[in-house]
């Protein structure tokens, strides 16, 4: 059975859309990266949410967590690589595994920094968002792993586990990566190759590696979803939260300024709402279709 709405994103936005929609009694699965990744977890002092000044980030982001869990949301940890769209719902790959739901909310917040020379182009042919997912096609061959998400070091060495003889690149030499693998400082980053990537060049300097795991925290709204509109670079939505895809909503930092709390969980509410409404409309035309059909 599908989920009626699935949220990608659990910060303010997210978790405002599941307890929203979970008030119009929709079934919703938030997946997410930790709620603690979320950039409001470290601020230290939030003085401009209305009646709770003086808060932190952190404090705020708990209390929002546990209400949405008190509700009945379903949580899953894990970062949303692609949303397909099937028939009536969406497909949404997590790693090597999969969701379906009739509804989809973004709440993926801003995506930090710019695509890497290199990077659109070599998708597909060396360059890989998911070490579960491409792993195996690299065993015994040299890979670069550029860690900018904090279970990097954690997929680094499965790689290594799987045969792959992994370098990871990233600002600071990470903990817990297996002695094994060799580190790299990050500087400029570039992905160079021919047909298929041939190394990662760091400031200039050629890492041998056939492939690339670029590890972020977030995937941009189109990257996941291709086919939406953005405007001045943030997914396009109208008063309700609809972009422009059927079924497919979206809230908070992700649809442009000002990237404030208040207004990611007020859009949150949009989102969730309307995306409740959309799946009982989309439940009313498909009982229709089967009285017309006579089942
Ligand atoms: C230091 C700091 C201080 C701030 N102080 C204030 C303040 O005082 N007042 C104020 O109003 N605002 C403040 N903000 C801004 C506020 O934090 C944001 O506006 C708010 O967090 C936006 O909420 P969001 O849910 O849209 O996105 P986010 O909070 O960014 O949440 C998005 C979540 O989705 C996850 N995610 C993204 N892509 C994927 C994917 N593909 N799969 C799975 N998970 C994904 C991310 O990891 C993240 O956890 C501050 C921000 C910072 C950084």
């Amino acid at each position: 059975m599908p989920y009626d709405i699935a949220v990608v994103g659990g910060g303010p936005a997210g978790l405002s859309a599941a307890i929203n929609a979970r008030a119009r009694n929709k079934s919703v699965l938030v997946v997410s990266n930790d709620y603690r990744e979320s950039p409001l977890y470290r601020a230290k002092q939030v003085d401009n949410y209305l009646g709770m000044p003086g808060q932190s980030g952190a404090a705020l982001l708990d209390a929002f967590y546990r209400h949405a869990e008190e509700t009945g949301t379903v949580f899953r940890t894990g970062r949303v690589l692609n949303i397909l769209p099937l028939d009536s719902t969406y497909c949404l790959s997590i790693g090597t595994e999969v969701e379906e739901a009739r509804a989809v909310i973004l709440c993926t917040g801003v995506s930090q920094g710019k695509k890497f020379p290199g990077e659109a182009a070599f998708l597909g042919r060396g360059v890989s968002y998911c070490a579960t997912c491409d792993g195996m096609l690299y065993r015994s061959r040299p890979v670069a792993v550029v860690g900018l998400a904090p279970d990097a070091p954690e997929e680094a060495n499965f790689l290594q586990g799987l045969g792959c003889r992994v370098t990871y690149v990233s600002g600071r030499r990470p903990e817990g990566l297996d002695p094994a693998i060799s580190w790299v400082k990050a500087g400029r980053l570039e992905i160079v190759g021919e047909e298929a990537v041939t190394a990662l060049r760091v400031n200039g300097t050629d890492t041998p590696a056939e492939g690339v795991f670029l590890l972020r925290h977030a995937v941009p709204p189109t990257d996941l979803l291709p086919g939406l509109t953005l405007e001045g670079g943030y997914v396009a939505v109208d008063r309700e939260g609809r972009t422009s895809l059927p079924g497919v909503f979206a809230a908070g930092d992700c649809t442009g300024l000002p990237l404030q709390l208040a207004k990611a969980a007020g859009e949150g509410l949009v989102a969730g709402q309307r995306a409740a409404e959309y799946v009982d409309q989309l439940s009313d035309s498909e009982k229709i279709d089967s009285i017309k059909k006579g089942e």
